[in-house]
């Protein structure tokens, strides 16, 4: 039997894996995007929050940074092409007293750093006007508008989909078990059928670290943390209209309210 041969091997089909085929699908190449799950979507990506975040929180001259207030400006345009449920509801940080409205002012002028558009405080007056079931001893708030939310396993299969209608071809219930360096590339073992790549890109989430240390690369370490999501009932659903949060403290963004899409 002949080994398969590609030029970019993805695995990996969370959020990041879908949209690098998609991209590359841009370009004259033989992909393939192999995911050790049924389906696409199966890992981190089919259930986090759905916030695509408008990079007011991050630290000024990093990556996440440029890539937060980058992606804000992309997603609408995206969203439009690829037929995923996304809405730009926008962000709102709250200042639960007055003394907590010097850091709402700090986080703004971070977020100009990063080149977040249009934000602007909110009186007391204004938070109650357009977010009515808030507390009213809200001191105020911060509004992003770029902020938007997103059905996160949505916009995996259409990034997926759209980069296999251009020719990439997806392989699932795929795991890569082990790989080597040749003179050429890479040889590949998978659980079904081994692959030959001239390039691999190591999208695989949680199990990025396992992944790279198949080359002797241990320099990945994921460290867990716990945290908790309640689901409101649909019942609930305009309780809130933008993306609700605390002012954040050194170790967590506190505790958000998020509408589903
Ligand atoms: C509770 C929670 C809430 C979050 N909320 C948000 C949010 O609101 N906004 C936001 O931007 N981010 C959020 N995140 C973070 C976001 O979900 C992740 O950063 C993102 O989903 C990671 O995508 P990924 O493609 O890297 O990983 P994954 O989605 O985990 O994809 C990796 C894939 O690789 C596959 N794989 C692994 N090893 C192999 C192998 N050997 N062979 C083949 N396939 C393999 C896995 O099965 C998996 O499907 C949240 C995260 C959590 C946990």
């Amino acid at each position: 039997m002949s080994i398969p041969e590609v030029d970019v091997l993805v695995i990996g089909a969370g959020v990041v894996g879908a949209a690098l085929i998609r991209e590359l699908s841009r370009y004259q190449l033989d992909l393939l995007l192999v995911e050790k799950e049924v389906d696409v979507s199966f890992g981190t990506s089919k259930a986090n929050s759905g916030i695509v975040h408008s990079g007011i929180h991050d630290q000024p001259g990093t990556l996440k940074a440029q890539f937060s207030v980058q992606g804000c400006r992309l997603f609408p345009e995206l969203a439009a092409q690829l037929g995923f449920s996304y809405k730009q509801n926008g962000a709102i940080v709250v200042a639960r007293s007055r003394a907590e409205l010097s850091r709402l002012e700090k986080l703004a002028e971070n977020g100009r750093a990063n080149g977040v558009q249009d934000l602007s405080s909110l009186s007391q007056e204004d938070l109650r006007r357009i977010e009515p079931n808030l507390s009213p001893e809200l001191a105020g708030g911060l509004l992003a508008p770029s902020g938007g939310i997103v059905t996160p396993f949505e916009l995996v299969f259409a990034l997926t989909e759209n980069a296999v209608a251009n020719g990439a071809k997806l392989m699932v219930d795929t795991e890569v078990l082990w790989f080597k360096q040749e003179k050429d590339g890479f040889l590949v073992r998978t659980n079904r059928q081994p692959i030959r790549a001239k390039v691999i890109v190591n999208a695989a989430g949680l199990y990025a670290g396992e992944v790279a240390a198949m080359i002797g690369d241990h320099s990945i370490r994921l460290y867990a943390r716990k945290g908790e999501e309640y689901l409101f009932d649909r019942k609930l659903k305009g309780l809130v209209h933008q993306t609700i949060f605390p002012l954040p403290s050194q170790v967590t963004k506190g505790i958000l309210v998020i509408p589903t899409v």
